[in-house]
């Protein structure tokens, strides 16, 4: 540590973090950003991925990285005790994604398709099945890693539309799984390292006397330790950069599979006579409700990219406060001490802890989901999860940037964040429609109430308040709702159709529905400031709540002007306000990284260091002396 550093950020020093009330204010945060549960859910977690596995390996093949994340998922699958237990405690499930994506990227999809989507799919819809047992304990002891293969080369997003087919032969009491076309190739599920022995969900369309019964789900062995089992093809897809799962296309030709492997849950039966007897109203909402643990998976995808996101800033906050550049008239200064810095960072840190309390809120709300409100509960993950994602991608990418060369490199694990929020945007519902689907619905959704005026009097309003500040949002999201169903009804009520009325309107009913999630996030936010138990927590969560209000009221300020929701003054001022905002935060910044009780041990990336010079030095392998003196 230089002592210019030190003279700009004491805290930087480990000085201030030596006091004890700063080591309350850090404790402090963190229970609020681990919602009081990090040690009974998550510091076993943390502590795992201390283990010597998780040291970097560098220059490995995609197919040797690809092998070392299986092996690295398997560990931890080793330390998080029996399976039945873990699957009835969801928090730990999201918790793993959480942190073991910090260290490896990949991980992170091998575990969540493992647990949630395909063992979480066979309980679900195999309940009180004892046919099923040896599937589960396979499963549950993870000798063989579970996958989910759905989507098709010709059918993305439309999972209703899939045309692999599981034909019933009544007299074998099997079905014939079968791939008919190129269009209906598996694509791009993780079968391509294929000595490892894996079981697979498939959705596949059941066939019975030649009639069309929807897409369902069918357990089928992929591959044991001596390859592929009959039937079953996969061609390795190219590389995708810094990914290192072994996604293949995957087809089938004529796979027998017994009939116990079908699973219909409370979808319909198969009866003894072989009809099938559906339970649900239509096709789509029978493979809707089949891949019901998209939406636990949803929430871990997202958790697990907000904690990259902690992370990133982590790691580019306290590399800026070390980071030295020339100052017109000063020598050298952190690159930290610049404007351009502290908009970029601490923007960052307001968004990542904003998504932190959004989805630490989802998970409750998920947590005490029933029938009466389970379509709401839907609905905000959903919003979550396309806000949060799109945030954190912009949140990562930022953080890149500004770290400079340094953060070009894997090494230093925001650049391998990148590619993997660019995943979690398209898996598992890809963003865009699935906040349109969140749109439509809460359109056509009545409501009595006309929803919010203007805001009257804007100029009597102060900017920073919470309270304006949610007024303007819950403004903004009723406006657009109530002006795209306008929209919507008069078109269709003229010579439109619903697919031309939709089109229209489409854009300003996805932006309602990133409204309400904002809204929701500084909602949380604020509750978050008003629960913290210390005086620096607090201050040091108010400026930052301020800082996120203050930058989504930014972001649409043209629109508030031109209805009269703010004056000219203050979108002026707006700018300015941020700025100074930022100014505010900068002795406050390391205290609220610390909240993310990370440590450079843990993510091992130099930049990180409280040295950054000798830690890079010790990993390119050069012992020269430290500098005497500090830099000019
Ligand atoms: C990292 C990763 C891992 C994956 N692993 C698996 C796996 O294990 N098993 C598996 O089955 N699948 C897997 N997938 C595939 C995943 O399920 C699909 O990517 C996802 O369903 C989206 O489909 P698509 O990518 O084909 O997008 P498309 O359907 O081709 O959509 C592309 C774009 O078109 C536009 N668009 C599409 N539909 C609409 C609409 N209705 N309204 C407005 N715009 C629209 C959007 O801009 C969208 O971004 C994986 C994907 C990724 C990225």
């Amino acid at each position: 540590m230089t002592s210019v550093t030190t003279q700009y950020f004491p805290a930087a020093s480990g000085i201030r973090e030596a006091e004890p009330e700063i080591r309350e204010a850090a404790e402090d945060l963190a229970a609020l950003v681990y919602d009081g549960k990090f040690d009974s859910v998550h510091a076993d977690l943390r502590a795992a991925l201390e283990d010597p596995m998780f040291d970097q390996r560098h220059g490995l093949a995609p197919l040797e990285a690809g092998r070392l994340s299986y092996e690295r998922a398997r560990f931890l699958h080793g330390r998080l005790g029996p399976a039945a237990e873990l699957m009835r405690d969801q928090l730990r499930m999201f918790a793993i994604g959480e942190w073991s994506c910090l260290i490896d990227t990949t991980t992170l999809p091998i575990l969540n398709i493992h647990y949630n989507l395909c063992l979480g799919t066979i309980l679900q819809h195999g309940a009180g099945r004892d046919d099923l047992a040896d599937y589960i304990d396979e499963l549950g002891s993870m000798s063989s890693i579970g996958l989910l293969i759905a989507t098709e080369l010709g059918h993305g997003n439309n999972i209703a539309a899939l045309e692999t087919e599981a034909v019933y032969d009544h007299a074998s009491r099997e079905f014939v799984l079968n791939t008919p076309h190129a269009r209906a190739q598996k694509f791009m599920p993780n079968t391509g390292i294929s000595d490892i022995p894996k079981l697979a969900v498939v959705m596949a369309r059941l066939k019975v006397d030649g009639a069309d019964c929807g897409v369902l789900p069918f357990i089928v062995r992929i591959s044991d330790h001596n390859g592929l089992c009959e039937g079953v093809h996969v061609t390795r897809l190219p590389e995708k950069p810094g990914f290192a799962l072994d996604n293949a296309v995957t087809r089938f030709d004529h796979v027998r599979i017994p009939r116990r492997n079908l699973l219909t849950g409370d979808m319909g039966q198969l009866t003894d006579d072989g009809v099938f007897q559906g339970a649900v109203g239509s096709k789509r909402k029978q493979v809707l409700r089949a891949l019901d643990r998209v939406t636990p998976g949803r929430i871990c995808l997202t958790g697990a990219l907000i904690s990259a996101g902690r992370a990133s800033v982590y790691i580019a906050v306290r590399y800026a406060e070390q980071r030295l550049t020339a100052a017109p008239g000063r020598g050298e200064v952190p690159i930290l001490a610049y404007r351009s810095q502290q908009i970029a960072l601490f923007s960052s840190l307001a968004q990542v802890y904003a998504m932190t309390f959004l989805v630490n809120h989802v998970k409750t709300e998920y947590l005490s989901r029933h029938s009466g409100n389970e379509a709401e509960v839907d609905q905000l993950i959903s919003i979550a999860k396309a806000l949060s994602s799109w945030e954190m991608s912009r949140v990562i990418h930022v953080c890149r940037e500004r770290c400079g060369a340094q953060g070009m490199f894997s090494v230093n694990r925001i650049a391998d964040y990148v590619p993997m929020a660019q995943g979690v945007v398209t898996a598992e519902g890809d963003n865009l429609p699935l906040l349109a689907t969140v749109a439509a619905q809460m359109l056509a959704r009545r409501s009595r109430s006309a929803g919010k005026t203007t805001p009257s009097d804007p100029a009597s309003r102060d900017l920073l308040t919470g309270t304006f500040q949610l007024d303007l949002l819950q403004y903004r999201e009723d406006s657009l709702r109530r002006e795209a169903r306008q929209a919507m009804t008069e078109e269709t009520r003229g010579d439109g159709t619903l697919f031309s009325a939709w089109n229209q309107n489409m854009t300003a009913a996805t932006s309602m529905a990133r409204t309400r999630g904002v809204r929701l996030a500084l909602e949380q936010f604020l509750t978050a400031v008003e629960n913290a138990e210390t005086e620096d927590g607090r201050t040091a969560l108010r400026l930052l709540a301020c800082l996120y209000g203050l930058l989504e009221v930014n972001r649409d300020s043209g629109w508030y002007l031109a209805r009269n929701a703010l004056t000219a003054e203050q979108v002026e001022r707006l700018p300015r306000e941020i700025e100074s905002l930022c100014e505010q935060i900068l002795p406050h910044s390391r205290l609220l990284v610390d909240g993310f009780n990370l440590t450079p041990e843990l993510l091992r990336a130099p930049i990180a260091d409280d040295d950054y010079i000798t830690a890079v030095s010790r990993l390119v392998g050069q012992d020269l002396p430290a500098p005497r003196t500090a830099s000019r």
